[in-house]
């Protein structure tokens, strides 16, 4: 009835509302495109974008903090320790299957064929500027994320000029990161839960656009906690438990990319990689994704450990600079989805535990 698809509208406003704001923001984005803005001009176009940013990061810290002191108080010892073995067990398994995910795409695609020269001329790293923060966040983010993409996509580089090679780049790191996103993490979720994973994937959807609007699984975190809290309604002294950890440490985008990425500039440099040597490339690329800061291009920086591991160029870093600000959305969205259906994963497998603290599984005991 026409009151239901009111009431539909009112509750879920937000998330159109975000949808929305990516739909307008790409459009934007690519109708200024023919302007030519200087660098001043989109430094200003982005600055609501980059307001958001550092709403979003000045939250980071003191939930984190608190979070995960509500979360330790709320849980006895013994349960705590299950829990904390849960979530490491689960972070593990799928960073490692990430990064096997990562190397077997590129060697099945080896988008690295071809000539060193095709490249054209990297991009600097973006440099984020300060800015006040003192608005509603909760109004505020969809307009944030409107100009947050807008203005990358002003200030991109043209894609069609760009070589063959960085193109077959980014279609495997594409697929790798949705066959890890689509198919490998809701799978894992339905065997241990029974539960419909894209039911809870749905109810991640605020967090999944901010992610690929901040490129910063720190940032996007305050929303992540909202999504698992309030839409899939996964137990406080679960979230306030792994959530924060899961968000510094368990990176599967990252670590899928780092793999990824280092064995394409081998294949560009013509360098055969042996057994040995990839399986050092997995190994650095976990530590690599551990490593990594929750903010944007950290994984293209920790990349240093793992091609200097085998001995590649580290300068070639640089080849792929001109895609990572597109690539690095996507490896953060599949971040904090790993880290959110880690989440409903260990809070099933403890369920026993929550139940004998508290008859009232779900019901929260943490204070608001
Ligand atoms: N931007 C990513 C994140 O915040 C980290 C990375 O660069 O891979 O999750």
């Amino acid at each position: 009835t026409k009151d239901d698809v009111k009431g539909f509208f009112i509750r879920n406003a937000f998330v159109i509302l975000t949808v929305a704001a990516v739909i307008i923001g790409i459009i934007l984005g690519f109708a200024l495109r023919p302007y030519k803005m200087s660098y001043r001009e989109v430094k200003f176009f982005s600055f609501p974008g980059e307001l958001l940013m550092r709403m979003l990061q000045m939250l980071v810290l003191p939930l984190l903090v608190s979070s995960l002191i509500t979360g330790m108080a709320s849980l006895d010892s013994r349960a705590s320790g299950k829990m904390g073995m849960r979530a490491v067990v689960y972070y593990t398994t799928t960073t490692v299957i990430a990064v096997f995910i990562g190397i077997v795409m590129v060697l099945i695609i080896h988008p690295g064929k071809g000539s060193k020269d095709e490249f054209t001329k990297p991009q600097q790293i973006e440099q984020v500027s300060a800015a006040d923060a003192f608005l509603d966040l909760i109004r505020y983010a969809p307009v944030g994320i409107l100009f947050l993409i807008s203005g990358k996509i002003v200030e991109m580089d043209d894609i069609t000029s760009m070589g063959g090679q960085l193109g077959m780049y980014t279609v495997t790191v594409i697929s790798g990161l949705l066959i890890h996103a689509i198919f490998v993490l809701p799978t894992l979720y339905f065997i241990i839960t029974r539960k419909n994973p894209y039911v809870f994937i749905a109810g991640l959807l605020q967090a999944l656009i901010t992610a690929l609007g901040t490129s910063s699984s720190s940032a996007t975190l305050p929303i992540t906690f909202k999504c698992l809290e309030e839409n899939n309604k996964v137990d406080k002294r679960v979230t306030r438990f792994v959530l924060p950890v899961g968000a510094t440490i368990n990176m599967d985008g990252t670590a899928l990319y780092e793999a990824l990425a280092a064995i394409f500039i081998a294949q560009v440099n013509d360098f055969d990689l042996n057994f040995g040597q990839i399986l050092t490339i997995s190994i650095t690329a976990t530590a690599a994704s551990i490593g990594a800061a929750g903010i944007p291009q950290a994984g293209l920086v920790t990349m240093v450990i793992v091609l200097t591991s085998v001995g590649l160029p580290t300068d070639d870093i640089t080849l792929i600079i001109a895609v990572d600000w597109f690539l690095d959305r996507l490896r953060t969205v599949t971040n904090v989805l790993g880290d959110s259906i880690g989440a409903g994963i260990v809070e099933h497998l403890s369920r026993h535990e929550l139940q004998k603290k508290d008859p009232e599984v779900g019901n929260s005991v943490v204070e608001e």
